[in-house]
């Protein structure tokens, strides 16, 4: 039987229930008191879209100076001693370059912790500052820039998006979560959070910390991707958003989930809307019996796999440079630009197993051999392996997939008695294999790579280095060290999947780093 104290607890918590717009108000009081400053946010209530309204001049025309706009972002950007920027500059560009600049934002979100994305926008908006100037960059510079953020597709369709509203819409974002899902790359969240923010459209931005929140708040069952449990979200969400300052509540509602509504331990009693949260009361009236940790309601996770791929390191000696020193250039094919890593470049690979994480066991060498072997057959070159071989495995541990490299090294010799330096055998393969010789130095200095192909590269020239010269440069450790994660495409089932893998449908990838997704609605 509840004891008194109990009894009393729970009647509190029955009386002190706030309403929608008391729980409203309370969470927009606490963003403004506690919001992070970021380059791309509004200061205080500044209401960004009525400003522009005023400027209709400067809203009709996108901004064509680049230099112009770029110095705009870097007026707002600008941080000395934490302080913010001039926070009038966002209001002194058109409507449609800060669209953009939220729409790198949050893109650049997905995945991604915010304090690091801080950096990378500044970056990129001071080189790219609108849509139509990154209309005119090429996948390499979008890729170059976009190196350590990982998910590169995200690039791409930054990138993609940005070509489309220069040559489809005239440089003009769509003001409408409809219009704006229509730009490649642009899913039902973004879509949402462009519209909120940019342009004070009433519609909410459910991501992952907001599907978090609501689930607890209204107690919602079921998976919260999916279905009822999804709509119900929605339903909540649409209702919940404040109509005057949607944008400001959207990121409130965020930056809640992500630092106040965790996933693990959140801090309920100082939560702004703790008194409209039924979990909440739910976890007090049971004295913590039971708990808001409970929701959401998580689908049963995707059972692990194990992968094994052959990978081929081709290499041929570069022509001497300036100083007459000898150098190795390595073979490397081009992703298709709308898959996977689409656009960066690989060392030609071919899956050899896939299998349950239990079943798992590693190929023989055997196995791992034949498939290196039609590796090189199929480019050209003689797979006759050097007398001191080169070969080890590198391992990638991804969320569901734990991917096993097998490599081999290999010098280039010509299959055909007609090949010459190696440059037939990207002439051979043109043009439905894109291959290039790339020069050592470029796995430091270029993103073009996935972090894979730096592994691999890093294990073969750590080897061979340590075998020709005991002490290694600076330069070769930090490539020995390279282990950074990478994404893999587990759908591809040879070299020629490899080179002809069709693109996925647009959008960004689902899951996110501060807990973001997109197709909840
Ligand atoms: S009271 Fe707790 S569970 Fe409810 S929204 Fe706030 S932090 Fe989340």
């Amino acid at each position: 039987m509840a004891s008194e104290t109990e009894l009393a607890t729970r009647a509190d918590a029955r009386e002190a229930r706030a309403t929608d717009d008391d729980a409203r108000a309370s969470l927009l009081r606490w963003y403004d008191a506690n919001k992070r400053s970021l380059p791309w946010r509004r200061r205080g209530k500044q209401r960004k879209w009525i400003k522009i309204e005023a400027l209709a001049e400067d809203a009709a025309t996108p901004t064509r100076d680049v230099a112009a706009a770029a110095t705009l972002w870097r007026e707002r950007a600008f941080e000395r001693d934490g302080e913010d920027g001039d926070a009038s500059a966002i209001a002194r560009m058109s409507d449609d370059q800060y669209a953009y600049g939220v729409l790198v934002s949050e893109i650049m979100s997905q995945q991604t912790q915010i304090d690091r994305v801080a950096e990378y926008w500044r970056r990129w908006t001071a080189r790219w500052p609108t849509a139509e100037a990154l209309a005119e960059a090429t996948i390499e510079e979008v890729n170059e820039e976009w190196a350590g953020l990982g998910y590169y597709r995200r690039a791409r369709f930054l990138l993609n998006g940005a070509v489309y509203v220069r040559d489809a819409l005239k440089g003009k974002y769509p003001r409408d979560v409809e219009g704006l899902s229509k730009i490649p790359g642009v899913g039902p969240y973004t879509a949402s959070a462009v519209a909120s923010i940019a342009f004070g459209a009433k519609t909410a931005a459910v991501d992952g910390n907001v599907y978090r929140v609501i689930t607890r708040a209204k107690m919602i069952k079921g998976d919260p991707l999916k279905g009822d449990a999804a709509k119900e979200i929605r339903r909540v969400a649409d209702a919940f958003v404040d109509a005057e300052r949607p944008g400001d509540f959207n990121q409130a509602m965020m930056e809640l989930g992500a630092t106040v509504c965790a996933p693990q331990n959140p801090k309920c009693d100082s939560c702004p809307i703790s008194t409209w949260c039924d979990g909440f009361a739910k976890q007090r009236e049971t004295s913590g019996v039971f708990k808001v940790t409970a929701f959401p309601e998580t689908a049963k996770k995707a059972e692990k796999r194990q992968e094994q791929r052959a990978f081929v390191v081709l290499r041929r000696t570069a022509p001497a440079d300036a100083d007459a020193k000898p150098a190795y250039e390595y073979l490397l094919s081009k992703r298709p630009e709308g898959g996977l890593l689409g656009g960066l470049w690989e060392f030609p690979n071919a899956l050899i197993a896939i299998e349950s994480d239990d079943a798992f066991a590693l190929r023989p060498k055997s196995d791992v051999r034949d498939a290196q072997d039609a590796l090189c057959e199929e480019l050209g070159a003689s797979s006759r392996r050097n007398v001191d071989a080169v070969a080890g495995k590198a391992v990638h541990v991804f969320s569901h997939i734990r991917q096993v490299m097998h490599y081999q090294l290999v010098d280039y010799v010509p299959l055909d008695a007609n090949g010459a330096n190696g440059d037939d055998v990207v002439a051979r393969n043109a043009p439905e294999r894109e291959l290039k010789w790339f020069p050592a130095h470029a796995f430091e200095e270029s993103g073009v790579f996935s972090s894979g192909v730096v592994k691999v590269y890093a294990k073969c020239a750590a080897t061979s280095v340590a075998r020709a010269k005991p002490n290694a440069s600076g330069a070769q450790k930090r490539l020995r060290d390279a282990a950074a994660p990478c994404e893999i495409d587990a759908s591809q089932t040879s070299i020629k999947a490899f080179f002809g893998s069709a693109a996925p449908a647009s959008g960004p990838p689902p899951l996110a780093a501060r807990g973001g997704t997109e197709g909840l609605n």
